[in-house]
């Protein structure tokens, strides 16, 4: 059966640093089965019942959430200059809490955060190939031959062999959707000014077949042990 220590316990439900745990708990703060405990290194299990006075502390969770991300955030825990995405999410909630890839400070629409470090490294990892579909505004008209040339493949710099969109879909003139599966730097502004373009804005809508379904700028939300099982 899994263990954890009381202190990992505490700071982890209750979403405070390992010190700020250790100090409820050496103050008595906390019981666990009705007992007050005052050692850090005590040992928790699943069927144990820790309380912080009358509220009852749920065993912790690996946490996954989605977020349709504003314009303006950077995915990073800290900038010093821009807002961060982590600004955005409770705090109770933001321990441990890491971005899945990077979208960049001016593209919005799905990220997914989690504090569980396989699920992280599954979605990230290039033999994955989770397809990612973003919706793209260009400065001039997408051609048919572009529309083409993406699938295809186009050569980006400094990157060896071609890049390539599995799929490319005109919705307007200067508006296409375009699916990819791997996550190279700035990769759909490169490919569209591979073909002569340039992106004006970046949304994205898609991973995997997970959708942001009416989430708001902003907002974020858990996922459900089905989507999470999706990656
Ligand atoms: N491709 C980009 O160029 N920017 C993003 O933010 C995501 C994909």
């Amino acid at each position: 059966d899994p263990s954890v220590r009381l202190d990992f316990y505490v700071s982890h439900t209750l979403g405070l640093s390992r010190k700020e745990a250790k100090t409820l708990i050496s103050r008595g703060k906390i019981t666990v089965n009705g007992k007050e405990i005052k050692k850090a290194n005590h040992t928790v299990v699943a069927k144990d019942d820790v309380f912080y006075g009358d509220e009852a502390l749920p065993w912790p969770r690996e946490k996954y959430f989605v977020m349709n991300k504003p314009m303006g955030y950077v995915c990073a825990t800290e900038d010093g200059e821009h807002p961060v995405v982590l600004d955005l999410i409770a705090q109770s909630d933001q321990k441990d809490l890491r971005v899945v890839g990077r979208l960049d400070l001016d593209t919005t629409g799905l990220l997914l955060l989690s504090t569980d470090g396989q699920w992280l490294h599954r979605i990230t990892s290039p033999r994955h190939e989770c397809s990612k579909q973003y919706r793209v505004w260009t400065a001039d008209p997408v051609s048919d031959l572009a529309l083409t040339e993406l699938c295809e493949g186009v050569q980006l710099n400094n990157e060896n062999g071609k890049t390539i969109a599995v799929e490319a879909l005109r919705v307007d003139d200067k508006e296409i959707l375009l699916t990819i599966t791997e996550g190279k730097y700035h990769q759909v502004k490169r490919m569209l000014a591979a073909t002569g373009n340039r992106v004006v804005a970046l949304h994205r809508e898609k991973i995997a077949t997970l959708t942001l379904d009416g989430l708001e700028e902003g907002a974020y939300r858990s996922l459900t042990d089905a989507e999470v099982a999706l990656f």
